[in-house]
């Protein structure tokens, strides 16, 4: 886990934690000094762009951390879409290749999905249009090589720590499961409204990396299912906490 985590995210979790020294000064010293500590730790963390400060529930007890590693997807037959836990430990075999997924888009943009996702994407955007709000898909499936590719890249570019923070390594992808999209434009709009069709946020900034294990996604969406999707979002959990709790569990 501490591997996954910037500097500045552990130095500002330290600042924050530093007024427990401070428990014995009198009330309003303590409520100056830790507004103080808040002031300054808060900014440096937002101002990275990088890190929010953890937002909503207590993550599951059991929840394993982020450890590298190989291990394979418990559930990962293309049925298990929904309940597919891929992290930094847990992957898909290089053959995991959806069988139904289809073209979507045109020219330069083609990428291809899973059928039954485009429907319910398509719905999405139409409605986000209605609103005034301009949504387009950047990403959509990548094999394994694919995502091997993208990987390698990332690393050639910014480093290895970059890139595992960054980007999943192959096998990891939720993007090879074909239910997952990147989208560009409209993110408050799908902050607010994607769940409604099914797609969830998978690394929200108020829970990720610690317990998303990557760095906050706000264009990364997945496909849930409405019913899952609105389960998920009313825990107030990342879908990889609800995930290991309501499916690993089990
Ligand atoms: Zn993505």
């Amino acid at each position: 886990m501490a591997r996954h985590l910037p500097s500045p995210y552990v130095r500002g979790m330290q600042s924050l934690n530093m007024p427990r020294a401070l428990l014995t000064a009198r009330p309003l010293a303590l409520a100056v000094l830790m507004a103080v500590a808040a002031a300054a730790a808060v900014p440096a963390l937002s101002h990275m762009g990088v890190i929010g400060l953890p937002v909503g529930p207590a993550a599951p007890p059991s929840l394993p951390d982020c450890l590298d590693a190989d291990l394979p997807a418990s559930r990962s037959a293309y049925d298990d879409w929904a309940t597919t836990l891929l992290d930094t430990t847990y992957r898909l075999s290089p053959d995991y290749q959806p069988p139904d997924l289809v073209v979507v888009g045109h020219g330069p943009a083609t990428t291809r999905l899973r059928a039954f996702v485009v429907p319910e994407l398509l719905a999405m955007i139409e409605a986000a249009r209605a609103d005034g709000v301009s949504i387009r898909v950047t990403s959509g499936h990548r094999s394994h090589e694919r995502q091997a590719a993208v990987f390698e890249e990332l690393v050639n570019e910014r480093g290895e720590e970059h890139a595992r923070r960054w980007a999943a390594r192959p096998g990891h992808s939720e993007h090879q499961l074909g239910t997952t999209v990147d989208l560009q434009g409209g993110a408050d709009w799908l902050a607010q409204h994607a769940w409604r069709f099914g797609f969830l946020m998978s690394y929200p900034a108020g829970r990720s990396p610690q317990w998303t294990c990557y760095g906050p996604e706000p264009w990364h969406y997945r496909y849930f299912g409405r019913d899952r999707a609105a389960a998920i979002r009313a825990s107030g959990l990342s879908p990889r906490e609800w995930l290991w709790e309501r499916e690993m569990r089990r």
